[in-house]
């Protein structure tokens, strides 16, 4: 039995904050949301803020809710709805029957302005976007008043009323909160709260023709939900005045508490929305999920799992400082998922033959094979074995180096689960490359015979010529040139070459035959690889290789 650990780890310090509210009073409940813009798709960061989220509101037997901020009809897009609930469902957070949009509350954000203003708390602006840019002052000078500034309520309310029913252009009015135009935090220099937009929205058609500013809406939208800790990034600490400022002056009860955390960074990875963009549209990648990529559905489509990701989220912690984590620690993950829990199958990606002169012609003997020596509750298959087989080119070297243990001119090696075997000959094309190998089996060696006359230093992995499947192999390597960074001088993308390898002729054993697409592998000595999720068929399979067998990373203790 495996030693239980134990590490009672500390608190991280948004589940202290939680501990306190709940123990002072402020909150009886714990409430979390996650609150993406359907712009664009998701990827490995927001999967940290998604598991964060859901998993304090289970930790704490509370309750998630899934809200898509769609306040801003410019950049929205129906398709991103439906790609970001695919991918929140995959990675296991579940809202239940919470599914929200923020455009279902622009009624109710509408009134709220409406009470800020009969409060004496909001007025209506004419200045410019950028007049009122430079009114605004700077980190070091004041702001000044806008001449709007004290115009009378009822004044106020009509021109309002006014920007709702379509009275003017955009830009040329817009409602800004009452704050202090001297504050040392210019978000609380009377921020601009609804602005005038004549654009259809997804949600809500041509309903309306103003529309809610990022700061003022979603503290309200929290505030309905019931939301008790409203989690976000730290780009969004300067902004916690104002969000305080919205729901103390609109009166909720209970008021929820924002909360901010570092964003998760991964160094030398491409996760910016335009550069995805570009590469989408330049046709270097095959997609927003191709597997090069970062996004949530890429990761799924390489074959990581929601449980690597978990774990890699929990790895990197929570704090306040922003960091940027190693992709090899990603992979870390995968790895440790995948070990015990999938089959270790063997598969030839470079393929050359190997053909044994003493092993009769016709015979077939099927051995059985531990389907993960580290784990035999994942049981036995069989796997054939006869006289022609492939294995992999870089396993034979005509004239190897100092403490080569594979197959050369007279050395003898173990195949992997069958026999032993000593080259004898190998033949050349015209152009001198070695395109077959013979050998000479012992059949005393046979795996598992209890064989014990002789050791051998090498073991290597083939597969029957005549039952191999032939499929199609992709390698990846990271789609920016490591060593150099990630852009250029000028600002592009520095791209590596070589970040996709594609083997057409591999040949696998066939017990891969009832494979399903996103089943998951070890080919033994090359890695964890992945039936592609839109590519693999039965007649022309497709692997994605997840991630290689081995790594420099490390986990610090
Ligand atoms: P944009 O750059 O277009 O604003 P975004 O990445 O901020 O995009 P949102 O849809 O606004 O995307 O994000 C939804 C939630 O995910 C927010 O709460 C945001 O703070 C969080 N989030 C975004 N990026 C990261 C990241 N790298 N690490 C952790 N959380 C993130
Ligand atoms: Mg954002």
């Amino acid at each position: 039995m495996e030693a239980e650990t134990n590490i009672t780890e500390s608190k991280n310090f948004i589940e202290q904050i939680i501990d306190k509210d709940l123990e002072e009073g402020r909150f009886d409940h714990v409430q979390t949301r996650f609150p993406p813009e359907p712009n664009g798709y998701l990827h490995i960061g927001h999967a940290k803020s998604i598991l964060l989220n859901y998993g304090l509101a289970q930790e704490y037997h509370g309750k998630f809710n899934m809200r898509f901020d769609d306040t801003n009809p410019t950049k929205e897009k129906e398709e991103f709805v439906n790609s970001i609930l695919d991918d929140i469902r995959w990675l296991g957070a579940d809202w239940e029957d919470r599914l929200f949009f923020a455009s279902d509350y622009f009624e109710q954000m509408y009134e709220a302005a409406v009470k800020l203003i009969k409060k004496g708390k909001a007025y209506v602006c004419d200045l410019s976007a950028e007049e009122i840019r430079k009114y605004r002052g700077t980190l070091t000078e004041p702001g000044k008043n806008s001449p709007y500034r004290d115009r009378s309520i009822e004044e106020n309310l009509e021109l309002f009323e006014n920007m709702k029913n379509g009275m003017y252009q955009d830009g040329e009015k817009v409602l800004r909160a009452k704050i202090d135009m001297s504050s040392s935090n210019i978000n609380m220099r009377d921020p601009v709260i609804y602005r005038v937009a004549h654009m259809e929205h997804h949600n809500t058609g041509n309903k309306w023709c103003i529309y809610p500013m990022y700061d003022f809406a979603h503290p309200i939208e929290d505030a309905i939900e019931k939301v008790t800790h409203s989690i976000c990034t730290l780009e969004f600490e300067d902004h916690r005045p104002l969000y305080d400022w919205v729901v103390r002056e609109l009166e909720y009860p209970n008021p929820p508490r924002q909360i901010e955390f570092a964003k998760l960074y991964l160094t030398n990875v491409v996760t910016g929305k335009r550069y995805i963009k570009k590469l989408v549209e330049d046709g270097i990648v095959d997609g927003w999920d191709d597997p090069r990529l970062v996004s949530i559905a890429a990761l799924r489509r390489r074959g990581f799992t929601p449980e690597s990701i978990k774990m890699f989220v929990e790895l990197c912690g929570i704090s306040k400082s922003q960091s940027s984590v190693d992709y090899a620690m990603l992979e870390y993950c995968i790895r440790e998922d995948l070990n015990l829990k999938k089959p270790r199958i063997m598969a030839v990606l470079d393929p050359i033959k190997l053909i044994i002169d003493n092993y009769p012609e016709d015979q077939v003997e099927w051995f059985d094979v531990d389907n993960n020596v580290k784990n035999p509750e994942l049981g036995k298959r069989k796997v054939p074995f006869c006289r022609e087989l492939y294995i992999d080119r870089e396993d034979f070297m005509e004239e190897p180096p100092k403490k080569y243990f594979r197959l050369y001119p007279g050395n003898e090696v173990r195949l992997m689960n069958a026999y032993f075997v000593t080259c004898v000959d190998y033949i050349k094309d015209e152009t001198g490359k070695v395109v077959e190998i013979h050998c000479t089996y012992d059949p005393e060696t046979r795996s598992g015979s209890g064989f014990t006359g002789r050791k051998v230093k090498g073991t290597i992995h083939w597969v029957s010529a005549k039952h191999a499947v032939q499929a199609e192999v992709r390698l990846y390597e990271n789609i920016v040139d490591e060593e150099k960074g990630k852009l250029n001088e000028d600002g592009s993308l520095n791209l590596n070459p070589n970040s996709l390898t594609v083997l057409k002729d591999c040949y696998i054993e066939p017990s891969i035959e009832n494979v399903k697409p996103e089943d998951k592998f070890q080919f033994v000595r090359t890695g964890y690889f992945c039936a592609d999720m839109h590519d693999y068929t039965p007649e022309h399979p497709v692997f994605n290789r997840i991630v290689s067998l081995k790594s420099s990373f490390r986990l610090s203790k």
